[in-house]
């Protein structure tokens, strides 16, 4: 017991300083000034450092080796801590330093790369990432597949063989209810949320949408960034979102998105704050909770009526003669030609993810090289969407993920959309007269189901099981697929 709490104590210390490190990372994108980035990479590369050698120290890995624990909690507890402090001891500091100053300037050089279209910018920095991901993948197991081994560093306990087969269900589904949609050539309401909309009106409605769905301001804000995200722990949720004056929805998905990823912080339990069992799931389960908020509550009929009032009380010209109808179809639009990935509907989503597992995976294996990049994404969006990007602005240069170093990383994205589809399935199975409770605002049981079977356990279980216990099953596409069939036929007129 004296170990174990010897290492809790160390744990609690170096998750103090990440704690202080993800802060600073939302100063930056939401309040620093412009040439405070100079002291901040110096800050951050400092407590960055010394997290890690906390963390990879000899003392830390003999109590490790020697704790024994009793309880489930205990365990729970070790097996995360040995899991992260195992990486950390295998990868040399120098190559951690490495990578994260790789990271800035590739960063910059794809920020530049895509304002002036021009690939070749970005590529060197590229090239240079990609060998050095690998390094990383080869001190950490020098016998695994190296993408196999980075896409873990982002979802640990899911299986990369089950996530493949996961993407290919998808891919062979999706493709043909794309295909029988586009030959219906049936066209819906786009533009219900278009106009001209004033600000703080925009900013009032979705503070209200953020605080219906349970969120607590005492314990969190909501500001304005380029990009939405989310940070902080169970006392301090910070959130972002961003707004569009003349597109209403591009504010309001983003605040239930990141809204939903808040509500999981906030229900972390308090008293395990510091130490794995308070901290949340990898990135499959956070983005199921935030993919439900956002597709599943946000995106049905149900909610969309329950906030038609709001808007036609808040902007009375721009609603005067939308219908809720309109609403609906407008938030679950197939689009024709849409080239970037951030603004795709829940059904072309997921072929715009897997493009890219494929690319990112070739590319590790040497398959391709960078330099066939461009040329690479344009005939794959061909073949899975039908069209070709105008530029590579539009295609290859439209994320930031690879420039740091997030390779491995996109498929947790659909894992969270098929997740949060079977973790609804089984809230409506549980939960009364969901869809009628949506439409009169009472999201409470939904965010309770939620508390109850995924946010209190924090890291306690491993995500398979997690699922497993919510839902009574492991993670499959079914649930998924069903979820689009009806709902893409319903939209459409059709039987897919
Ligand atoms: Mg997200």
């Amino acid at each position: 017991m004296k170990g174990y709490q010897e290492i809790i104590d160390r744990y609690r210390r170096i998750a103090g300083i990440n704690d202080a490190l993800e802060l600073l990372n939302w100063d930056q994108q939401v309040m620093m000034p412009e040439e405070g980035i100079r002291a901040r990479s110096k800050q951050v590369s400092a407590l960055s450092r010394i997290s890690h050698e906390k963390l990879a120290s000899d003392e830390l890995d003999e109590l490790l080796g020697e704790v024994s624990p009793t309880s489930s909690i205990q365990d729970a507890n070790i097996r995360e801590i040995k899991r992260e402090q195992e990486k950390a001891r295998k990868v040399p500091l120098k190559l951690v330093e490495k990578i994260s100053e790789k990271e800035s300037e590739a960063m910059d050089s794809w920020q530049r790369a895509r304002k002036e279209d021009d690939f070749s910018i970005f590529e060197p920095h590229l090239e240079e990432m990609v060998e050095l991901k690998k390094e990383y993948a080869h001190h950490i197991d020098p016998g695994a597949d190296p993408y196999r081994v980075l896409y873990e560093d982002h979802e640990p306990y899911l299986r990369l063989s089950r996530m493949h087969e996961i993407l290919e269900t998808l891919r062979e589904n999706l493709t043909g209810y794309l295909e029988r949609i586009r030959e219906e050539g049936k066209t819906i309401e786009k533009t219900a949320f278009e106009g001209q909309f004033d600000s703080e009106e925009a900013r009032q409605l979705n503070r209200e949408i953020s605080e219906m769905m349970g969120f607590e301001f005492e314990r969190g804000r909501l500001d304005v960034s380029t990009h939405p995200f989310t940070s902080g722990n169970q006392f301090d949720t910070r959130i972002t979102t961003r707004y569009n004056e003349k597109r209403l929805q591009e504010s309001i998905l983003p605040t239930m998105h990141e809204t939903g990823h808040a509500l999981y912080q906030q229900g972390l339990p308090g008293e395990k704050y510091g130490t794995p069992a308070g901290q949340s799931r990898e990135l499959g389960i956070h983005e199921s909770q935030s993919r439900l908020w956002e597709n599943h509550v946000g995106r049905s009929k149900e909610f969309q009526k329950h906030l038609l009032p709001s808007l036609e009380e808040r902007f009375p010209e721009e609603f005067e003669s939308v219908t809720l109808q309109d609403c609906y179809e407008s938030v679950n639009q197939v689009y024709e030609r849409n080239p970037i990935r951030v603004n795709a509907d829940e059904l072309t989503y997921h072929l715009h993810i897997i493009l890219r597992y494929e690319i990112e995976r070739a590319l590790i294996k040497g398959d391709i090289e960078v330099a066939d990049l461009p040329e690479t994404w344009d005939d794959k969006m061909e073949r899975l969407l039908g069209f070709r990007p105008e530029n590579d602005s539009e295609g290859v240069l439209q994320d930031v993920h690879w420039s740091i170093g997030a390779i491995g990383y996109f498929p947790t994205y659909t894992l969270g959309s098929v997740i949060a589809a079977q973790l609804f399935k089984s809230a409506e199975e549980d939960i009364e007269d969901l869809d009628e409770k949506i439409e009169n605002g009472e999201f409470r049981p939904l965010l309770d189901w939620l508390r109850e079977n995924i946010h209190q356990h924090g890291q306690r279980f491993k995500t398979e099981d997690l699922i497993e216990k919510a839902t009574g099953e492991k993670p499959t596409a079914d649930y998924f697929l069903d979820y689009i069939r009806e709902k893409y036929s319903d939209l459409y007129g059709i039987e897919l």
